[in-house]
């Protein structure tokens, strides 16, 4: 899970060192102090090289603010840390497809294609995109990988979908080992661990659940994702690493349905991942580096956007497949 850490100190010229839930403990106290200090470097010390910060008056107050173009030079975790826009395909949507309401995330989702930038819906496998990004689970620090197992990606996709939903609808998702009961869940979640060609359809098994069976049909087998990665519909072959996300329906003879399919494929780090990239990456978590693994959603085709940006440096570097680093 991705989480902030406001106890991050920030030092004023001269060596005086505060956390911010000291300083915002108090308003005379934060004031006095960044008065004080107004026009003075200060370094937010969420690094080891520490990213400078000023103090800015608005409206006869003092706040601290980032520097122009360095919000995203913050460690991860830091409260002042902004993404760079540059580094996600989410700045090819418009306000409709995605939008923020308090906690809650709210997102436009269709199976239909998205056209020309900037999009008005999310795919199913973009959504899956998101979820894993909202997750924390695109971070990659030796730490983190130590502990990334199967049941902790399940909480973490289950925490994150509590706030989301889907076309105006909450999400209540089926994941195995975080919710048990699919029936009353109106969408899928979870590892792909096997598929079978049967009668009524294709059957879909999750990782960690040996008790239910979800049916695709044919028509909406062959017009998602799952023809493209597990083949035709008569003959699928199971691929390693994929996550599927999928509307869920319960037939009134008790089996589930699966609609609306997305796909996300995962190294064994459970980062996501193409097969292109999967050596380059896999170099990079070898190496011990920390890094976040960039994703372009449905902008499949912008290449401006880096593979990973690696976060154990003095400035984010971006990293293109293939690049020494
Ligand atoms: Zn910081």
């Amino acid at each position: 899970m991705k989480y902030t850490n406001d106890r991050v100190p920030l030092r004023f010229d001269g060596g005086v060192e505060v956390s911010r839930p000291w300083l915002s403990a108090d308003q005379h106290r934060a004031q006095r102090i960044l008065r004080k200090h107004a026009s003075e470097p200060v370094q937010c010390l969420c690094t080891p090289s520490g990213v400078p910060m000023h103090v800015v008056c608005r409206g006869g107050s003092f706040h601290l603010a980032t520097m122009p173009g360095r919000a995203h030079h913050h460690a991860l975790s830091c409260p002042s840390y902004r993404p760079d826009r540059k580094t996600s395909g989410l700045k090819h949507y418009d306000r409709s497809a995605y939008t923020l309401t308090g906690q809650n995330q709210n997102v436009f989702v269709s199976s239909s294609p998205v056209g020309a930038p900037p999009f008005s819906h999310f795919t199913p496998s973009a959504v899956l995109q998101l979820l894993w990004d909202l997750a924390g689970l695109t971070v990659c620090t030796p730490k983190i990988l130590a502990k990334r197992k199967y049941f902790l990606v399940s909480r973490s996709l289950a925490d994150v979908c509590a706030g989301f939903r889907i076309n105006g609808d909450a999400m209540r998702p089926y994941i195995p080992l975080a919710f048990t009961d699919p029936r009353f869940c109106r969408y899928l979640l979870g590892g792909v661990r096997r598929i079978c060609h049967g009668r009524y359809g294709n059957a879909i098994h999750l990782s960690a659940d040996n008790d239910h069976t979800f049916w695709v049909d044919q028509k909406e087998w062959s017009n998602s994702a799952l023809s493209e990665v597990f083949g035709p519909f008569d003959e699928p072959q199971w691929q390693r690493g994929y996550f599927i996300i999928a509307r869920l329906f319960l037939t009134r003879h008790g089996n589930f349905r699966l609609f609306d399919s997305g796909l996300l494929r995962v190294n064994r780090s459970f980062l996501p991942v193409t097969v292109a990239d999967e050596g380059f990456l896999q170099g990079l978590v070898d190496a011990n580096r920390r890094f976040f693994v960039c994703q372009r959603y449905d902008a499949i085709g912008d290449d401006r956007i880096p593979l990973v940006v690696l976060i154990d440096r003095d400035e984010p570097l971006y990293l293109y497949s293939g690049q020494p680093f």
